[in-house]
């Protein structure tokens, strides 16, 4: 990890700042006709994920939800540790430069790299803590997350903290119910209940969550992996670039 982050921070510092694509928005003054109702309060939606690889399901999810929420900007925050789960075998550097090809053409997406600059495990309370510290308590925060995660959250460091630094969006997922019965613990299924907004309270930065229903699409960067590894192609379920990105340093041909 110290490795990755120095390496990082090179990258990070040779382009000139850690979110890349801020700034660059010709729609933040002229709002796409896709866009119900412009956005005064300059709310952003933060994807985290490890992006091993990023696909179209998180592209899609994002796009959806951005678009319904009316959002400024999307950060997508590459996770160097995940702490949930089995480590990444792919490189940080890997996944976040292919994170930065899949969102490169869309002006309102950014890649945030602060999770890669920081040592240890990608607390996403942590993250919040640090994006609060940058951008202050007004500003609405979006937390996206698929169903499958947002099912899990309860086992996340400081989870219930989360509900005080971001509003939550939670999209559907094939294959993941969240209106089961049994499908949350009690005191996430507590916390959903307390914090569920019916109609959204645009301008409210932190505590409500939402859950959508976005176009279902069947995709895991795990059948991707797999899929390259069997010799089978996963083209148009991730962007091509990203799929020659991924030929040319000859990634997941192994187990
Ligand atoms: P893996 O198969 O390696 O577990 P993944 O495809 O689930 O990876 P992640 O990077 O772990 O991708 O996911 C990041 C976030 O995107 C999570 O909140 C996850 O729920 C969400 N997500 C991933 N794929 C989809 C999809 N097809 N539809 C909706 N949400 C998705």
């Amino acid at each position: 990890m110290g490795t990755c982050a120095a390496e990082m921070s090179k990258l990070s510092s040779s382009e000139g700042g850690r979110v890349k694509g801020e700034g660059k928005n010709p729609e933040a003054s002229h709002p796409s006709p896709f866009t119900l109702h412009p956005s005064p309060h300059h709310a952003i939606g933060l994807l985290g994920g490890t992006f091993d690889p990023i696909h179209f399901g998180h592209l899609r999810m994002a796009e959806e939800l951005a678009g319904w929420l009316s959002l400024d900007q999307v950060r997508f925050i590459p996770a160097a540790q995940p702490p949930h789960r089995s480590q990444p075998r792919t490189e940080i550097r890997h996944r976040v430069e292919m994170t930065r090809i899949a969102i490169e053409a869309n002006l309102k997406f950014a890649l945030d790299t602060l999770e890669v600059e920081r040592d240890g495990p990608s607390y996403t309370v942590e993250t919040l803590i640090s994006l609060r510290a940058e951008l202050g308590n007004e500003i609405p925060l979006w937390l996206f997350m698929g169903a499958d995660a947002f099912l899990g959250l309860n086992t996340w460091k400081d989870w219930s903290q989360l509900f005080t630094l971001a509003n939550i969006a939670v999209a559907h997922r094939p294959g993941y119910r969240l209106t089961q019965a049994d499908a949350l613990g009690d005191d996430l299924r507590e916390s959903l209940q307390r914090h569920q907004a019916k109609d959204v309270v645009p301008d409210q930065a932190a505590g409500q969550i939402i859950l959508r229903p976005v176009t279902q699409l069947d995709i895991s960067a795990t059948a991707i992996r797999t899929s390259i590894r069997e010799g089978k192609s996963p083209r148009y379920l991730l962007p091509q670039p990203v799929l020659d990105y991924i030929h040319l340093n000859h990634l997941y041909l192994h187990a």
